[in-house]
């Protein structure tokens, strides 16, 4: 049989509409799930986690990591008492070796957490067969990229291609039901 993948592409016009299908994303993540996060510097991916963890409700403020690579936010308890999953944010931009990957025990978080992974691609897919790839680019490209708030703005495309039999049958945001 072949690995059942479904592809969704959508348009983000600003931080905000990037952030709501973050939470949109949430909704289809439960505990175990990886997501893959890839895109220039500056593209969005933090601030697509970001909605994550607003969706997923979760503890603490999703944020650019200075020197921790990855950094849990636990699960708030919902009005009836339940706990979905926390999240577990990694940035691996400043990783320089697979040794610290190991150091970051991700298989433990993989069981009870969702997993966003930014600068992942290369080492992260070995972790696990099921994942989503998010990638998100700017279609326009830096207009400036001397100029901060010029490379900041603008709209950003995303495309989130479901990988491994985890996603049979699971409708992505902004895409038909994958077949299989
Ligand atoms: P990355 O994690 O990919 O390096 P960040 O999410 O940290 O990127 O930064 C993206 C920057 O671009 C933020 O300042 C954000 O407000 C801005 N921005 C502008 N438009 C968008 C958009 N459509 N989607 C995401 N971010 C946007
Ligand atoms: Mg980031």
């Amino acid at each position: 049989t072949t690995t059942p993948t479904a592809e969704a592409t959508v348009r983000l016009v600003d931080a905000d509409t990037t952030r709501a299908f973050g939470r949109a994303l949430a909704g289809v993540l439960r505990a175990g799930d990886l997501v893959v996060l890839t895109g220039d510097l500056g593209a969005g991916k933090t601030t697509l986690t970001q909605g994550i963890g607003a969706g997923l409700g979760v503890r603490g403020q999703v944020a650019s990591p200075t020197f921790i690579i990855a950094r849990e936010h636990p699960p708030l308890a919902r009005p009836d008492g339940s706990r979905g999953p926390g999240l577990v944010h990694v940035d691996a931009y400043r990783l320089s070796s697979l040794d610290e990957v190991d150091a970051l025990d991700l298989d433990a978080s993989l069981d009870a957490s969702v997993t966003v992974v930014e600068w992942g691609e290369g080492w992260v897919e070995g972790l696990t067969a099921d994942r989503l790839e998010v990638k998100v680019r700017r279609p326009r490209g830096g207009v400036d990229p001397t100029d901060d708030e010029d490379a900041a703005a603008g709209e950003r495309v995303v495309t989130v291609r479901a990988v491994g039999d985890r996603w049979a049958g699971v409708t992505l945001p902004g895409a038909d039901a994958v077949a299989g």
